[in-house]
């Protein structure tokens, strides 16, 4: 007899950085931004009404806002709810071919899960020695191309040369790149999208924005591959954006100079960040992102994860081949990150006195 488990979807799902339930936590494992909203977010929570109704299935005065911003079409922008959804909803949508779509190995752990979910076929690049993509491995024929710039958990960003030099050898396919940590000092290769009608830029509003709660995430590109994504979308769920987030999002993009500040202390507090753990032992890709993806030269990194955890600081730690010795260390506050620092010193002078 057939049962109902014979037919289930089996799947591994993405596994999130921890969400402690505690206040005092020092919480450097999931790339949020330790800021607040922009003032203008936060007074906007004011004008959210009209709950009892569907919210604006197209969100239009978000899309409006975002193509504003970037000086776009409507037509060039998608919204989701968070980048989570709109790259989801891109894999769907794009990657329909039945040659695999190619990542690299060491990336943001959900591809792999959506395209299992998916059932769309595709193979992890290595990455080079130094981590660094490596572009000739992308030039065979495939199913399509995803990557986030800077790469994750890498922090390492791809110049802007490299990327041209992947689309050119990738005209017939839908190329991804993934922009979640762009605005901590990359180079976007948004103004790409004029020139290659099949490159999508996904970007989001929960880490250089601080607004990882409120779920917005939107993608930028042609037309036709806008037009794709709300084809697929409105078979879907037709109301993926609540009428808070739409309020709450076009506020944000009203104060540039909150976010730029936002960015620029952000920066500060990354470069300091990585002159204390190279004195403190650690080696590092340069990272571009809000977060430095550090190895120590004697200490394994899940030691330091794990005492550092029973100090109530969050790092993250991958269990995976290739980065078992390596920490995602998000940038905090300068005053977290002293704090880190100073646990830092301290575990690692005292390692063998049996303090820790
Ligand atoms: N892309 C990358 C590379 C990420 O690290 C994350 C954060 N987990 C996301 C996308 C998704 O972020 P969100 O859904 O909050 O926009």
């Amino acid at each position: 007899m057939q049962s109902w488990r014979d037919n289930l979807r089996r799947v591994t799902p993405y596994v999130p950085g921890e969400q402690p339930d505690k206040k005092k936590v020092i919480k450097l494992n999931a790339n949020e931004n330790p800021y607040p909203p922009a003032p203008a977010v936060m007074k906007a929570r004011e004008k959210i009404r009209h709950l009892r109704r569907y919210p604006d299935p197209t969100a239009s005065s978000l899309v409006r806002a975002i193509a504003g911003y970037h000086g776009l079409k409507e037509s060039q922008v998608f919204v989701g709810v968070g980048s989570d959804d709109v790259l989801a909803l891109s894999f769907l949508t794009f990657f329909n071919s039945d040659k695999a779509i190619c990542f690299p190995d060491i990336t943001y752990s959900f591809y792999d899960v959506w395209a299992d979910l998916f059932r769309i076929p595709y193979e992890q690049k290595a990455l080079d020695e130094r981590f660094h993509i490596r572009v000739e491995d992308y030039y065979p024929e495939n199913g399509g191309v995803i990557f986030p710039n800077p790469n994750a958990p890498t922090g390492i960003l791809m110049p802007l040369s490299r990327i041209r030099d992947l689309l050119d050898h990738n005209r017939d396919v839908v190329v991804i790149i993934d922009e979640a940590y762009i605005d901590f000092g990359g180079t976007s290769a948004l103004p790409l999208i004029d020139e290659y009608d099949n490159l999508l830029i996904v970007r989001t509003f929960s880490k250089s924005r601080s607004m990882a709660g409120v779920r917005i995430g939107y993608a930028l590109g042609s037309e036709d591959l806008i037009r794709g994504l709300n084809d697929v979308k409105g078979s879907f769920n037709s109301y993926t954006m609540n009428q808070p987030s739409l309020v709450l999002g076009e506020a944000s993009l009203k104060e540039e100079s909150y976010f730029r500040d936002t960015l620029r202390k952000i920066i500060e507090t990354r470069e300091w960040l990585k002159e204390e753990l190279l004195r403190l032992g650690f080696c590092f890709p340069d990272s571009k992102a809000n977060f430095v993806f550090a190895s120590h030269s004697r200490v394994p990194a899940r030691d330091i994860f794990e005492a550092a955890r029973k100090k109530d600081i969050y790092v993250r730690y991958f269990d995976r081949p290739r980065i078992d010795q390596y920490l995602r260390i998000t940038v905090g506050t300068r005053e977290e990150m002293e704090l880190f620092v100073d646990f830092l010193e301290d575990y690692l002078f005292n390692i063998n006195t049996g303090k820790f």
